[in-house]
């Protein structure tokens, strides 16, 4: 007897084959069993939907082909687990297909089914050997015992226990959430041998302590990380560790929230408010708010989102009470919360990069072996190289921006398109030898920190040091670690760096953090821009003073030309709630999220015009149904950044006051989308997708 499943493969959304293709098999197969089958020429892996026992009879049952493999060894994926996979699909507007095998490990996807039998047998001896190691020296560290809870602790654990809807968990720097997160965790798995626990984390490389905090805490209990930082070995072990249910808790960035967790029990989202867990290329989901989906599909599962500064979508679902806040105000050990101090750069001296103040202050720390964290959200020396004898600026031929000049070795590189070229020794338009650099970056601020510094020795003359933390200085995870372990060695007094060294880093000899240059955001176009500086803000201030017994009072320096600008009157008072509430008031008025839902479709071609051109087609096909269901649709405009590697880069807005006519409209309209492929103004797209929710617009 014969069976027919639908299998989904990994085809996107554009392409003509459907959702799911039809294969035929000599067993039934259980839904969610993961299985090899022909695809063209290749074997490819898939996933069972459906298994039906009649041949379909809209195909020549004939011509219909046998799977190739059952990957029998693995359980099936979970229904949790497709729908959470069907939902992102469908809501951000991809393939199912596509969707599911993008979240399945790489790894998985290349084995044939003796090697991954292999690779099992060798995880479960390992897994053993690990469970022997444990039993065998019970006493876990006093270090990972829980500390007692503390009375704000206590309310929001009661809070979670209790919860039916999602947790905000709003709490300053140092509060105690990460606590929260371990005893939630501890009381998931005390419950039963199965239950799970999903941990998200922005960035995993820049949080060292919160992982060997859960590992510390539950050694007994597999723990596995995933992220992309893995290899691909890595990343199968894990995933198949948390598919079988070995792994209790899995720690991961934004992709982990499609780990299969077949016993999901507690979802814990960390900084919930971070742009990085909205992905930027293939189906763009929000890890966030899948979490927020996965949890309330999945029965008697939690979620917790953690922040000192929430999103405002999500300040203002704990406004409306569809999510349940607990606020933690105070830092644990009374730490205190740095002081802000202000410096109005219009009153200082012409060319001040940093200011007097400013300077005594980190040099008087420097001598009492204190550190200071300086910002500048701009890496490299110098981010233009202009000729003052005419009108040469050190532009990318491939980009519309410029380069940025490196002076360690004397580069000019783009950002965007990495293009590098040794810096030319002379105007390259007229020949002028003396080029200018404009503005500045971390790497002038260092060199301009170490002159200051080598002037104002220890008085037993030891030198005070300067470091500097970026993508350029963190390239490999050992030169990531090796900055890191400099700075909490203290071998290191001031620290410059770019907003990479603002997030989650546990330095306990800092008392001072500095924002140089932090303005551009005050008027930026992107209307969540202050809703980004606010939160690096409060997150960089949240760096000082984190040790209540180490060092002078904890203070955030911030170096404006706007000092009486409303947000800092809110950060002055380290006051969330109002800053939420200004926003969210100039938010509603102006109609945008989360008052109004959005979508962005984007387009890239060879030139702005074709880019445009198409988006312009797609807007009239879509005009009619769009004004019935009350959804406006803008004029196509070319990124900030137009042109990427000689690409010309375009987008429209498309709006709603309802999410649900939004989706509706979108999941239509992407017909017309379609056709236009092969219309005149679809010939010239390289690529377009649609961003739903888009974070920068
Ligand atoms: P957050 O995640 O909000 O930054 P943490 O959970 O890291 O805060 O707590 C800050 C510091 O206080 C950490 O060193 C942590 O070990 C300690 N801590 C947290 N909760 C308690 C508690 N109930 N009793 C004693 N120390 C605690
Ligand atoms: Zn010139
Ligand atoms: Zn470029």
């Amino acid at each position: 007897m014969s069976f027919w499943p639908t299998v989904i493969l990994a085809t996107p959304a554009h392409s003509q084959v459907g959702q799911a293709l039809s294969y035929r098999s000599e067993q039934a197969l259980p839904v969610g069993a993961l299985v090899r089958v022909p695809l063209g020429k290749r074997d490819t892996l898939g996933v069972i939907l459906s298994c039906l026992d009649t041949a379909p009879t809209d195909i020549d049952a004939a011509a219909i082909k046998p799977i190739s493999t059952h990957l029998s060894q693995l359980p099936p994926l979970g229904h949790a687990w497709l729908d959470l996979v069907r939902f992102a699909a469908r809501y951000y507007q991809r393939g199912v297909g596509e969707v599911a095998l993008a979240a399945l490990p790489p790894e998985l996807k290349k084995l044939d089914p003796t090697q991954l039998a292999r690779r099992l047998t060798r995880n479960e001896k390992g897994r053993l050997a690990r469970e022997g190691a444990v039993t065998a020296e019970p006493l876990a560290s006093e270090a990972a015992e829980p500390a007692e809870a503390t009375m704000a602790q206590k309310d929001a654990l009661d809070g979670i226990r209790g919860a039916d809807k999602p947790i905000l968990l709003f709490g300053v720097t140092g509060s105690g959430k990460t606590e929260v997160y371990l005893q939630a965790a501890a009381e998931c798995l005390a419950k039963d041998d199965t239950t799970q626990v999903l941990v998200l984390v922005p960035e995993i490389n820049l949080t060292p302590q919160l992982e060997a905090r859960f590992f510390e805490r539950f050694q007994a209990h597999t723990v596995v990380a995933i992220h992309s930082g893995l290899t691909p070995a890595q990343r199968l072990q894990s995933w198949l560790s948390a598919h079988m249910g070995h792994a209790r808790i899995v720690l991961g960035t934004r992709m982990a929230i499609f780990a299969s967790l077949p016993s999901l029990g507690l979802i814990v989202v960390d900084e919930e408010h971070d742009p990085s867990y909205k992905s930027q290329e293939g189906a763009r989901y929000s890890a966030r708010d899948l979490a927020i989906y996965r949890a309330h599909a999945t029965p008697h599962c939690r979620v917790i989102l953690g922040s000192a500064t929430p999103s405002l979508e999500t300040w203002h679902a704990a406004m409306q009470g569809r999510y349940a806040r607990f606020d933690m105000p105070d830092r644990i050990g009374d730490a205190a919360m740095p002081t802000l101090r202000l410096v109005d750069m219009q009153r200082q001296p012409k060319q001040t990069v940093l200011a007097q103040p400013l300077l005594d202050a980190i040099i008087a720390r420097a001598h009492l072996g204190e550190q200071s964290l300086l910002l500048l959200n701009r890496r490299g020396y110098a981010p233009v190289l202009s000729c003052g004898a005419c009108a040469w600026k050190s532009d990318c031929p491939n980009c519309s921006a410029f380069r940025v000049f490196h002076k360690i070795d004397r580069s000019l590189r783009c950002h965007h398109c990495g293009f590098a070229e040794r810096v030319p020794p002379a105007c390259p338009s007229c020949g002028n030898v003396d080029i200018q650099t404009v503005g500045r970056g971390t790497e002038q601020l260092e060199e301009l920190v170490a002159n200051v510094l080598a002037a104002a020795p220890h008085s037993d003359g030891r030198a005070l040091r300067v470091g500097r933390l970026d993508a350029d200085t963190s390239k490999g995870k050992g030169q990531l670690d090796a900055h890191l372990a400099a700075m909490h060695s203290g071998d290191i007094d001031v620290l410059v760096g770019t907003q990479m060294v603002a997030k989650g880093h546990d330095f306990r000899r800092i008392t001072l953090v500095a924002a140089i240059n932090p303005d551009g955001a005050l008027f930026a176009s992107d209307f969540r821009a202050p809703e980004r500086m606010f939160s690096l803000l409060m997150q960089a201030g949240g760096r000082a003073g984190r040790a209540a017994a180490f060092g002078s009072r904890p203070e955030l320096w911030v170096q404006t030309w706007h000092p009486t600008h409303a947000l800092f009157a809110a950060l002055r008072a380290h006051d969330y709630p109002t800053f939420a509430s200004q926003e969210l008031a100039e938010r509603q008025a102006a109609n945008l999220p989360p008052f109004a839902a959005q979508a962005l479709l984007r387009a890239d071609a060879k030139t702005q015009a074709a880019a445009q051109a198409f988006l312009t087609s797609a807007r009239q096909r879509g005009q009619a149904a769009a004004e019935q269901a009350g959804i406006d649709i803008y004029p196509a405009v070319p990124l900030t950044i137009a042109r990427i590697a000689n690409v010309e880069r375009a987008q429209m807005l498309v709006e709603c006051t309802n999410r649900a006519a939004l989706q509706r409209f979108i999941q239509q309209w992407q017909a017309d989308l379609h056709a236009l492929r092969h219309t005149p103004e679809g010939k010239p797209i390289i690529r377009w997708a649609i961003d739903v929710d888009p974070l920068a617009i």
